[in-house]
């Protein structure tokens, strides 16, 4: 079965769905990017963020935007375990605990702490850092 596309004046076939909607990719981009925008526009940069913004931000980025550099990021993990978000000239920056080893019985787990940076204009979102986990630090 072919579905189209549920914008009123698309044929294009669905691909995708948003909310339960059945969407093409060009309407598909154009409902998460609106909805993103929405949430990012409710923030103020400071308090930490509503579990919807987490919710769209992950899937905005990870689905829409371009990683640069090193290391790996999932939408998943970004709403598990997100956390100190900030704001700065449209850039999001978040930290996020990762468990090494975590799933290797021979070795010790491991935690480590990565930065990441999301530009909210260039649609791009980059890991600018990894220390060590200190007592302290979300689990
Ligand atoms: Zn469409």
């Amino acid at each position: 079965m072919n579905l189209l596309c549920t914008n009123l004046i698309c044929t294009s076939s669905a691909t995708g769905r948003f909310d339960g909607i059945q969407l093409c990719p060009k309407h598909y981009r154009l409902e998460l990017t609106e909805a993103f925008l929405r949430q990012y526009a409710d923030w103020d940069g400071i308090a930490t963020p509503t579990e919807p913004f987490i919710k769209i931000f992950a899937r905005f980025f990870t689905e829409l935007g371009e990683r640069k550099g090193e290391g790996m990021i999932s939408a998943g993990r970004i709403k598990l375990r997100a956390f100190n978000f900030s704001r700065a000239e449209n850039v999001v920056r978040f930290q996020m605990v990762r468990h090494l080893n975590a799933w290797n019985e021979r070795r010790p787990m491991t935690r480590i702490v990565e930065s990441w940076a999301a530009n909210v204009d260039e649609l791009s979102y980059t890991r600018e850092s990894v220390r060590n986990w200190f007592a302290g630090d979300p689990l």
